[in-house]
């Protein structure tokens, strides 16, 4: 293995994980995903010294992968309140495919859907070695979903809209959760959470992130 995270990557990953507890994640069940996930086979071996660091990093085609911290809070969100694994869960972004990996081990099958095909192509390469039976990669614009699979108990997205698309929400089980990056009414981006419920939606706005666009169509 190519740089300083080498041969003990386990090591340098166990004091990311550490790192993510001192930053206030207590979710016991991410962090050990987070702990297993070899983040450094998802990026440029120029940057494999920097995979687990607290700092996002260019994947591609002007798209980035989040910061483990990043990670790990929206894996958080999406998870708060369930029991045990989540059912079925769609990603919108797959990117390099490392979210994708992470939540392999917390749902029971993972649909993720990117619009660039040089991506969708770069994350079923990097993720071919994991062998994850359950992760269903998805060429295709991920503002309408994936209908087929629904409905989901969670959706994620790793890239951030003015608003969030309708078929998001009609593809959402009754009791499930969606955690998305979405424009504000001051043009910042903050993450949001959206439960939908039997009596309806509830949406809560958190803290301020900073995603790539949402775009439509595919490229
Ligand atoms: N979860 C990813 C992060 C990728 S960055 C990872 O772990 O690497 C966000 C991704 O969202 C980019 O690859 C971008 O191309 C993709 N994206 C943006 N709009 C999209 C859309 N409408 N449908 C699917 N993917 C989209």
């Amino acid at each position: 293995m190519p740089g300083g995270v080498g041969l003990d990557s386990q090591t340098v990953r166990a004091r990311m994980v550490h790192k993510l507890v001192a930053q206030g994640v207590s979710d016991a069940q991410v962090l050990a995903a987070m702990g297993l996930v070899e983040r450094h086979r998802f990026v440029d071996s120029a940057l494999v010294n920097q995979a687990y660091e607290d700092t996002s990093l260019p994947i591609g085609l002007g798209q980035t992968i989040s910061k483990p911290n990043v990670v790990a809070r929206m894996l958080e969100l999406l998870r708060l309140g369930a029991p045990g694994r989540l059912g079925r869960v769609l990603e919108i972004g797959t990117g390099c495919g490392y979210q994708a990996a992470v939540l392999s081990h917390l749902a029971t099958e993972v649909y993720s859907i990117e619009r660039l095909r040089g991506l969708h192509d770069k994350a079923r390469e990097n993720l071919r070695t994991f062998r994850l039976p359950n992760v269903h990669l998805l060429f295709g614009d991920g503002m309408m979903g994936f209908a087929k699979g629904a409905p989901y108990a969670a959706i994620i997205a790793a890239a951030g809209g003015e608003s969030i698309p309708p078929a998001w929400i009609e593809q959402l089980a009754t009791g499930g959760r969606l955690v998305a990056p979405m424009q504000t009414a001051t043009g910042a981006q903050a993450l949001v959470v959206i439960d939908k419920t039997a009596q309806g939606i509830r949406q809560t706005l958190l803290e301020a992130v900073h995603f790539v666009p949402l775009k439509s169509g595919t490229s």
